[in-house]
């Protein structure tokens, strides 16, 4: 029997009134005042791009996240190609990474004709399991690249440790988690190169753009030759030097974020810490409203503090029999602009081709794509958009559980 205290509202999908008149996304930038400014006055400066902001920015972004060096890219997909190429991987060699991400993750080793090998997620955290990673590494193995679904940051700990047994080169893909924390430390500061995106919907955003974070000086030289046509001083020094003498000493690319975007990144950057608490606040919200909806919420381990990127929930069809599809539907809707993280990456017409996957390869990972559906997540969301997609997500879920 249904034990439920909510009345049957009539479904906007069922031709009901929408929960919400207008759509919210599922992710959404915010941008002030002080962040025009700033971009303003870097279009009316000498610098458009390879200026005084670039460093500014790095130099910004490495003191917030803990490490020694930080290297700006044009996209997050560019810091990844860098730290592909910086971890020396090339053709022959595997790297390990999670089939359930972005396809920029494994895409980045294909970029370097390396071969990426995937291995499950674990059921909680839906991060990279350490332990498949450790099944699926062969001496070929140079790097494995977890990733921090949602802003939960992976076990870095396991991972760190395999790569010293193993000489590997560990990519955190943390363009999730940016101000996230693992065993107390910050992520950024943890891995060999940590990588992050400032895509719009990200904690901090630039239009476009990557950082790359490392401790190691070699692989920051390198980062900044290869987003640089592989030449090994930058313009500005050469102009400030009063030099014209430049070398091209590896096959890179011109990967460089304009100073345009460092400015506004630098601006974003001031406004991290009141976003992350944002974000947490809106977790917390959701936990205490949608318990008991017949939705498996995010499982948050005791060891980390988590950036929320993403509030991926997972549909329980023991609970609610008629699956991700319609409720996804139902939800859309309502307004409500949910999404799904992500179709894993092997099921891609691509890998499948190349590789020959089939479906069935990484049961846990499967599993969770069929149940999940992400619900709106990002600071710029007030207290009405969250009650708004409260109130959608209940009346939805109270309609068909059983
Ligand atoms: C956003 C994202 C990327 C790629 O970043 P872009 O800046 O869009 O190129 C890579 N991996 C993950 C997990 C992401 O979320």
């Amino acid at each position: 029997m249904r034990v439920t205290t909510e009345k049957r509202e009539a479904l906007a999908i069922e031709g009901g009134p929408p929960a919400r008149k207008t759509p919210l996304p599922y992710g959404h930038q915010s941008i002030d005042e002080a962040d025009i400014q700033a971009v303003v006055e870097t279009l009316r400066s000498d610098w458009l791009t390879t200026g005084p902001k670039v460093d500014e920015f790095e130099e910004a972004f490495a003191a917030r996240v803990g490490a020694k060096y930080a290297v700006s890219f044009s996209s997050g997909t560019a810091a990844l190609h860098g730290a592909a190429f910086a971890a020396g991987l090339t053709a022959g060699d595997e790297a390990i990474t999670s089939p359930l991400s972005f396809a920029a993750t494994a895409n980045c080793v294909l970029y370097q004709q390396a071969t990426p090998v995937f291995a499950d997620v674990c059921a909680d955290t839906l991060n990279l399991d350490p332990d498949a990673c450790a099944g699926r590494i062969t001496s070929r193995t140079r790097a494995v690249l977890p990733v921090d679904y949602g802003g939960h940051p992976a076990d870095l700990d396991a991972y760190m440790q395999l790569a010293d047994q193993h000489r590997l080169v560990v990519i955190e893909d943390a363009c999730h988690a940016l101000g996230s924390q693992y065993k107390g430390r910050r992520v950024g500061s943890i891995a060999h190169m940590t990588v992050f995106s400032f895509h719009p919907v990200k904690h901090v955003t630039t239009g476009e753009g990557g950082m790359v974070t490392t401790d190691d000086g070699r692989f920051a030289e390198t980062l900044r030759r290869f987003r640089n046509h592989g030449i090994s001083a930058e313009a500005r020094q050469r102009q400030s030097s009063g030099q014209w003498f430049y070398e091209m000493v590896l096959l890179g690319f011109n990967y460089r974020l304009p100073d345009i975007a460092a400015a506004l990144g630098i601006s974003q950057l001031h406004k991290l810490e009141m976003n992350l608490a944002r974000r947490k606040k809106i977790a917390e919200r959701y936990e205490e409203a949608l318990t008991g909806c017949g939705l498996r919420l995010p499982q948050v381990r005791d060891d980390v503090i988590p950036a929320w990127h993403l509030y991926p929930v997972r549909i329980d069809t023991s609970k609610l029999p008629v699956g991700r599809e319609t409720i996804f539907r139902a939800l859309r809707a309502e307004n409500i602009g949910v999404n799904v993280h992500y179709i894993p990456i092997h099921l891609h017409p691509y890998y499948r081709d190349r590789f020959g996957f089939k479906g069935g390869e990484y049961p846990t990972t499967e599993r969770a794509y069929e149940q999940l559906i992400s619900i709106p997540m990002f600071h710029g969301m007030t207290d009405e958009d969250v009650e708004d997609v409260i109130g959608a997500v209940r009346k939805v879920t109270h309609h068909y559980l059983i």
